[in-house]
């Protein structure tokens, strides 16, 4: 039982995609003392500053306990269950019956468990038959899912945290891992401490990543790709190809070499394209060709682009170039911004897959559907996050059920979204906070979802770990499990039979069943060894790296070394480039390149951080960050206050000055929202220009630019 007395609950942190085990020892008071669990494999008894402070986040004093109903005058009453369930399915019935099931969308969360997800892709996609179901991972992730689906046939992350151990050289890409990822930072470290592991950091910004590595390549924003592209040339033209890997093991290899060659034939045109020395660029590749265990891991720099897609795709074939991949120590890694965002796609969170990694061919929608004997499958891909929001704006989709997110602050154009919002004939938000951006956007229904330290379930964090998290805390109020209100909704709508789990233990057997469904190694996810698990089994889960195949129980630590990729020949596919570059360039009107990210110490739009006094001493005011020479040249005082502004939205910042920024550029965190610090909420001022394949936008780089007020 999970209110055991019996010792800490072990159990994973909610936060980053590192995917900590968590020692939780509860007080009986509502609280828990938190400590790392020395035996989870990804963080080895380490937490961060954020996941050492979880304990300081457990209070009730924000949360939503009861279902509550806007009422005409937009207060809201408290009802019962019964009574939100009800009108929810019934909205939906209506709408359904009146603009046909593409009407409708959920928008989920890469802070959903898998079981959640699943359950809501279940009911969207096989039995109201939209196929619009997205979330917010495709902020998060979703441009290194199309870049691994395009390559390796598959959405796999090849390698494993140990690498980061034995790897002599690791290259950071738009990653500022050390506060991002801080634990996996911290193995780093130690690699390069005790082993002598060479640390280079790819990134625009010179961040706190760069203090500890030992070459840092301050490229031009979009640029990338071009970086990688002149790579790929250099290993060619100095012999260090694994011709017979190549041979063997991928197509198009000589196609991609030509676009290479067009879009970076010397290190003089990778100079220019990405504005580093000539010094630097030839002492990256002179390390990068020798050293034979690299692993190249990135992040948001690299995945929130409109040219993400080929960003992932032009790491990868530098990899697979040198049949550098899936060895330990070696291969390409992507590191995944959420607790669950692995978790959401294995169920197909994404709008453009089906559950269990299949896609939206004739064959897989038959086979989900006969597996789940589902009565409406979708038929085709859905709309991507933007796109959907878009939708709703123009009310192609007329209900929209937001669980676990806050689109109203972390969605590019923020205005936009809060106001089409409001649009909405049917609105129904699933959260654990009284109080968000989202919930001004004027929600029908605000159900109470249990939040992390009530809810069972499982997450995939960056190496493909499958993990407990497990509840230690009662329920409070009404709040119940998401996949809990989706199967109620699911059973109102007539589809009693489908969703009828007692527990998450049942939901996480069926996705391990259908993983294995019609399964013969024709798709990577597969958990098939997890589809006898009883409950008392699925409590006692250890952290294990899919795939799991049946008489695979201790699951698969790296992938791909064979060559073996789940494209239809099996051979990685390795395809051209389109031109690096901004999707938007900076004009006179619009001069600096506006960039967002997080801070070191809070998480997302603050819900949960921000009830820690003990991080919010980092930083505790939202500022915009400007190099010192470009506050001289636009009036800027540090204190102050300054608008930024572009065609998109604008927002109100104190002026911090960073020579790490670069001249050209500003850096905002991501974190406030309205509720927090009124006009500081930049997704108001993100452009909304995604990437062509992966739908993810372009969330570093937006002309815009800055005034003193
Ligand atoms: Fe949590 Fe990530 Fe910190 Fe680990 S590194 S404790 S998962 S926030």
């Amino acid at each position: 039982a999970p209110l055991s007395s019996a010792g800490p609950v072990r159990t994973t942190c909610p936060y980053c995609g590192v995917g900590c085990g968590v020692l939780a020892l509860p007080d009986g008071k509502g609280g828990a003392a938190v400590a790392g669990d020395p035996t989870h494999p990804a963080n080895l008894g380490r937490l961060c500053s954020k996941g050492s402070a979880l304990g300081e986040t457990l209070g009730l004093g924000s949360r939503v306990l009861h279902p509550l109903k806007r009422n005409a005058a937009g207060d809201y009453d408290r009802v019962s269950w019964d009574v939100a369930l009800d009108a929810v399915a019934d909205g939906l019935k209506t709408i359904i019956a009146e603009h046909g099931p593409e009407a409708v969308a959920f928008y989920l969360s890469g802070q959903l468990l898998t079981e959640d997800y699943y359950v809501a892709n279940k009911l969207m996609k096989g039995f109201i038959g939209s196929p619009h179901v997205d979330t917010n991972s495709r902020l998060c992730m979703s441009s290194t899912v199309a870049g691994q689906r395009r390559v390796f046939g598959s959405d796999t992350v090849p390698g494993s945290y140990e690498d980061l151990d034995c790897a002599d050289l690791i290259v950071l890409v738009g990653s500022n891992t050390a506060w991002c990822h801080p634990v996996l930072f911290r193995r780093i470290q130690q690699n390069r401490a005790e082993r002598g592991a060479k640390v280079v950091v790819i990134d625009p910004r010179v961040t706190a990543t760069a203090e500890d590595s030992d070459l840092v390549l301050p490229l031009k924003p979009g640029s990338d790709g071009a970086l990688f592209a002149g790579l790929l040339v250099h290993l060619t033209d100095q012999g260090l190809t694994d011709a017979t890997y190549l041979a063997n093991h991928t197509a198009g290899f000589d196609e991609t070499l030509a676009n290479a060659r067009a879009i970076a034939p010397d290190m003089a045109a990778v100079a220019s394209h990405t504005g580093l020395k000539l010094a630097d660029i030839a002492a990256f590749y002179a390390l990068w060709a020798g050293t034979p265990a690299v692993v190249t891991a990135w992040s948001q720099g690299v995945n929130q682009s409109a040219q993400g897609t080929d960003k992932v795709a032009a790491i990868l074939h530098c990899h697979l170039a040198t049949g550098r991949i899936g060895r330990p120590g070696g291969g390409p890694f992507s590191l995944t911004g959420q607790p669950n965002a692995m978790g959401g796609r294995e169920v197909g969170g994404l709008a453009n897959m089906l559950a269990a990694h299949m896609n939206y061919t004739p064959a897989e929608i038959d086979r989900v559907g006969r597996f789940w004997n589902a009565p409406n499958m979708a038929r085709h891909e859905g709309l991507k996050a933007v796109a959907m929001l878009d939708a709703v704006a123009e009310k192609r989709i007329r209900a929209l059920w937001v669980m676990a997110t806050n689109p109203a602050v972390s969605l590019p154009r923020a205005d936009h979204v809060l106001s089409a919002l409001k649009g909405l004939d049917l609105f129904v938000v699933s959260e654990n906070v009284i109080s968000n951006d989202t919930l001004r956007g004027e929600p029908d229904f605000i159900l109470p979802a249990a939040a992390w330290g009530e809810k069972d379930g499982t997450v995939t964090n960056s190496e493909r770990r499958i993990s407990r998290q497990r509840a230690f805390l009662a329920l409070p109020g009404e709040a119940r499990p998401d996949w809990w209100i989706i199967c109620e909704v699911a059973r109102r709508l007539g589809f009693a039979q489908a969703f009828n789990y007692p527990d998450a233990s049942e939901i996480y057997v069926e996705h391990a069943t259908l993983s294995a469904f019609e399964n013969e190694g024709s798709r990577d996810f597969d958990i098939g060894a997890h589809s006898m698990l009883d409950r008392r089994a699925y409590d006692a889960l250890n952290p294990v790296q899919w795939p799991v195949p049946a008489g695979r129980p201790l699951g698969t630590p790296r992938l791909f070394a064979d060559g073996n990729f789940y494209t239809p020949d099996r051979r990685a596919s390795l395809k051209p480039l389109a031109t690096p570059a901004l999707a938007a360039t900076v004009s006179e009107e619009f001069p600096l390149v506006l960039n967002t990210g997080r801070i070191r110490d809070q998480w997302h739009t603050m819900t949960r951080t921000g009830l820690s006094p003990k991080l919010g001493a980092h930083i505790s005011e939202p500022s915009v960050y400007v190099n010192p020479a470009d506050a001289i040249r636009y009036g800027l005082t540090a204190g102050g206050f300054a608008r930024i502004e572009n065609g998109h939205g604008a927002v109100v910042l104190k002026v911090a000055l960073d020579a790490g920024v670069p001249q050209g550029s500003l850096f905002a965190p991501i974190h406030w929202s309205a509720e927090t610090a009124s006009h500081a909420r930049i997704g108001a001022a993100v452009q909304p220009l995604c990437d062509p394949f992966s739908g993810q936008p372009e969330m570093k780089a937006t002309p815009s630019r800055i005034l003193p007020v």
